[in-house]
């Protein structure tokens, strides 16, 4: 893409009402607006993090053998009546022009468990693993950590059902696999945690995956031996020291809740009289298990985490693009390199502007955060090359032309091979 068809541009000062980096970052580098506390609008710019966000954790779901859907926001009183949870804080409620009373989808419980039971009469029909990747309405309290807490947000929900407790665990366990590789290709593996959380009265523990950053709003102890963490609510019965390996090295952090898994077992079943026959014709309440993932939180969590002064660093999953290529003065040779790497199918943001100076691109280009930049000048072209480097690093490497796509391949192998989707 040309630079100049984009109709965003960077900003240099970050607004005064944005605290958090991750917002400060993406609204200075046109990835995302803010309309008022808490909601956003995604740009082009970020609106391809976004889907690379998604398309990763779709492809990760999928693996797990769950089946896409896409559920109502626009929710009847009476489903949430039947849970006892119309009175949440959380909840925006507003009235039809009849005076009937509709919430705004915060969760999505109420929905998908009367759906499933639809189809589920006997235990030949479990399990069943349904996902959405859609917005929520939260009326939260305090939303000031840009996209780490929104009052409208995405979220990937999945909702497992289930004949067994066995059969509930055996999935949990798998899902727990799938989250750590979701949170490994977006850049943060190294800095997510499985940790305890109390899981309500209905089930013992649940696991939150918090990633460490000073931003957070949550603390955690992280047992220094086995890298489990234990959320704050629940230290105290634990006697801090470690649950599983029963360490007493506990570090407190600050960390962010970028997903959790839950096993809700018979507490929405019940709500909706779910039941299903098992093998020996008894009726029983089918169980069931549900796992969320913010993709603006996860998203606000990268930034937060990968960015030094000068801007954003992507990590190379989530980049819109996999180059950023500034001519600096040689357009006609610059834009043949640019038809040349699309032809060799890498996706190419080009800076084609000329009314720009040679520094003004480069700080753009830092802000903005594509893993690799490609400059062409007089002073590249005198060696028959061009000037690589990698944002992040200082080093800065001179390539030939002629040998830059065996050279991009090498270096771009992994990646092309692993996005389908986008
Ligand atoms: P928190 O304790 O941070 O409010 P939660 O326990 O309310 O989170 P869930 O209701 O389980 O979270 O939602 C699942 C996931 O959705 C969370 O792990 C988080 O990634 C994301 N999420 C929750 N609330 C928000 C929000 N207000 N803005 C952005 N993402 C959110
Ligand atoms: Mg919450």
């Amino acid at each position: 893409m040309k630079q100049t068809q984009l109709f965003t541009k960077t900003i240099k000062e970050a607004p005064k009402d944005e605290k958090s980096i991750n917002a400060q970052l993406l609204i200075r580098a046109g990835f995302i607006d803010k309309l008022t506390a808490g909601v956003y609008s995604y740009l082009p710019l970020g609106l391809r993090v976004l889907k690379k966000i998604e398309n990763i954790i779709r492809e990760e779901m999928n693996n797990i053998s769950c089946q896409e859907v896409f559920l109502p926001v626009l929710h009847p009183k009476e489903i949430w009546q039947k849970t006892e949870r119309w009175q949440y804080p959380e909840m925006f409620k507003l009235k039809n022009r009849q005076g009937k009373e509709i919430g705004l989808g915060w969760t999505h419980e109420e929905v998908i468990t009367p759906l499933v039971k639809k189809f589920v009469k006997s235990y030949k029909d479990l399990p069943v693993f349904v996902y959405q990747i859609q917005d929520k309405f939260r009326d939260e309290l305090r939303a000031k950590s840009g996209l780490l807490r929104g009052r409208e947000f995405i979220m990937k929900d999945l909702y497992s059902f289930h004949q067994s407790d066995t059969d509930l665990e055996r999935y949990y366990t798998k899902v727990k696999k799938a989250y750590f590789r979701i949170f490994k290709r977006c850049g943060i593996g190294r800095q997510t945690f499985l940790t305890l959380a109390s899981g309500g009265a209905f089930s013992g523990y649940s696991h939150e995956f918090q990633t460490i950053t000073e931003f957070g709003e949550d603390e955690i102890y992280l047992c220094q031996k086995c890298k489990l963490g234990v959320n704050r609510e629940i230290i105290q019965k634990e006697k801090y020291q470690c649950p599983k390996c029963k360490g007493k090295k506990l570090v407190i952090k600050k960390s962010i809740e970028v997903g959790n898994i839950f096993k809700l077992k018979d507490r929405f079943s019940k709500a909706f009289d779910f039941k299903f026959r098992d093998n020996k014709g008894m009726e029983k309440f089918v169980l069931m298990g549900c796992y969320g993932i913010g993709l603006g939180r996860l998203l606000g969590a990268v930034i937060e985490i990968h960015h030094d002064e000068k801007g954003i660093i992507l990590p190379k999953e989530l980049s819109p693009f996999d180059l950023h290529l500034l001519d600096l003065g040689r357009k006609k040779e610059t834009e043949k390199l640019y038809q040349d790497l699309q032809k060799q199918g890498i996706k190419v943001l080009y800076d084609n502007r000329e009314d720009k100076t040679a520094g003004t691109k480069f700080v753009e280009a830092d802000l903005i955060g594509i893993p690799w930049r490609i400059v062409v000048s007089e002073r590249t072209l005198a060696k028959g090359c061009i000037e690589l480097k990698k944002r992040g690093r200082p080093k800065i490497e001179f390539v030939k032309i002629k040998h830059l796509p065996q050279f991009l391949n090498e270096k771009l192998k992994t990646l092309n091979a692993k996005q389908k989707c986008f």
